[in-house]
């Protein structure tokens, strides 16, 4: 039984999913505009160690997990303009950054990344919907959902409205009804890149994106959507808002919501610029294991602050634990401590994990099992997540029975625009003799 912590009902619920052999999580993904920072790598890393366990409680090919990819912004146009390319330059290398930095974490690609601008259909129909059933409507160039028209708005961040109003910093416009109206669709400048619509050439609002897409790709009511704190208000409430007058069904089972990391005493955030990006702290020698486990080391709900003492901390335990596990053989890691699971399964509480993992530490094979089963890219590979495992690789070439996984590992991240992933998954085989080569029926190998 897993329990988590639920931001609509505020108390741990029981996850009962709609179809256990489906179960559904989606998590709000990047706006690829810019490199990441440790920050929004915590959501990325926890909700990657759920889907681990869910893959471990519900069985792999029972979990579908979606993150989108946020590639249509005012920030992404801003960004293209100031470069003189189109957006999708600026788009398609920041995503390539996101899953090599994520990546380098231990964070496997999702099974669906879907797109804000190929998903548009899906937003155009579910808008024209909602104005069918008068929770929208149309309004100089604009389309905005009307507030007032769903009372239960607010229900999941649980603020009065002139609070909200102030919150979503809603800009007064002549064409809103009431002013937290928010947009659903809004036009584009002939120079801004635009769809045409029955409501003139435009681009859609944010909310939408991720109500259409969940819609399209997992259904109409998911078992767990998750992002940071951050997104519970407006983003969230607006989306749960959509979905339902959409569909008369309620959007998510459970609403999940990680903490954040902070540095110096604030939150890490961009408009700060208190940051410090991945790519920079593994430039600067720290492995993608300490940084995951240092994410991992405090509750996701609660504030993580980010310090060299942390960091400092995080890998001299790591480096005790990596010399007991010695030269242990792979193939005979024994599963993670059940203490361990057990923990995560009680609203994914990680501290309880690492000192289930500090429990087993006379027991290599546990203490590797565990490891493993949190994700760290260094400690080998679970349930078909397609991590890098050096020592994995190293074995492939005397043995084959591994390299159809791979290669459906690698045929995934392909499917979900991972390229970084997918190369790397060919080069490392490549170094252990095997060479892949794609064609009309899939990929193929061969020994090199
Ligand atoms: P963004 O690209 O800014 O939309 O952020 C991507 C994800 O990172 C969202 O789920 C945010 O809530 C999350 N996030 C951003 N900053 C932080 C932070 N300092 N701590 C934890 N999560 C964050
Ligand atoms: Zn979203």
């Amino acid at each position: 039984m897993i329990r988590l912590y639920n931001t609509l009902s505020r108390q741990k619920d029981e996850l009962v999913p709609g179809d256990p052999a489906r179960v559904t999580m989606y998590v709000c993904g990047p706006t690829v505009y810019g490199r990441s920072h440790i920050g929004n790598a915590r959501p990325a890393v926890v909700f990657d160690v759920l889907r681990r366990l869910l893959v471990h409680e519900y069985g792999a090919g029972h979990v579908v997990y979606a993150r989108n990819i946020t590639d249509i912004d005012d920030k992404i146009i801003a960004k293209a303009a100031a470069e003189g390319v189109g957006i999708d330059v600026i788009t398609r290398r920041y995503e390539d950054f996101y899953l090599a930095d994520m990546g380098a974490l231990g964070v496997a690609p999702p099974d669906l990344a879907p797109h804000a601008t190929t998903s548009i259909p899906a937003m155009l129909a579910m808008i024209a919907g909602l104005i069918a059933k008068g929770h929208a409507y149309a309004a100089d160039g604009h389309v905005l959902f009307d507030v007032a028209a769903y009372p239960d708005y607010g229900r999941l961040s649980r603020r009065p409205l002139d609070e909200m109003i102030a919150g979503a910093r809603v800009e007064v416009a002549p064409y809103k009804r009431g002013p937290a109206d928010f947009v659903l669709w809004k036009p584009s400048a002939a120079d801004q890149p635009g769809w045409d619509s029955p409501w003139g050439r435009g681009r859609p609002g944010w909310h939408i994106e991720c109500s259409a897409m969940i819609a399209e790709g997992l259904g109409e009511t998911i078992d767990i959507h998750g992002g940071g704190l951050d997104l519970q208000f407006p983003h969230h409430e607006n989306e749960l808002a959509q979905s339902a007058c959409a569909h008369g069904a309620p959007l998510a089972r459970i609403w999940m919501h990680n903490g954040f990391l902070s540095m110096g005493t604030t939150k890490m955030s961009k408009s700060l610029g208190n940051v410090v990006g991945v790519d920079e702290l593994l430039a600067a020698g720290w492995s993608g294991d300490v940084l995951r486990l240092a994410l991992l080391s405090a509750h996701y709900r609660q504030p993580l602050e980010w310090t060299d003492a942390l960091l400092d901390q995080i890998r001299a335990r790591l480096d005790r634990w990596r010399r007991r596990i010695g030269d242990f053989a792979a193939g005979t890691r024994a599963p993670p401590p059940p203490a361990l699971v057990a923990a995560l399964a009680d609203d994914l509480n990680t501290p309880a994990a690492l000192a289930a993992l500090a429990d087993a530490e006379a027991d290599p094979a546990a203490l590797l099992g565990g490891l493993a089963f949190l994700g760290l890219p260094g400690f080998a590979a679970d349930q078909g997540a397609p991590a890098a495992e050096a020592d994995a690789v190293a074995t492939l070439g005397n043995d084959t029975r591994g390299i159809d996984d791979w290669i459906a590992a690698r045929t995934a991240a392909r499917k979900a625009r991972n390229f970084a992933e997918s190369d790397r998954i060919r080069d490392e085989l490549a170094a252990a003799g095997i060479l892949l080569e794609d064609g009309p029926q899939g990929t193929t190998w061969r020994r090199g």
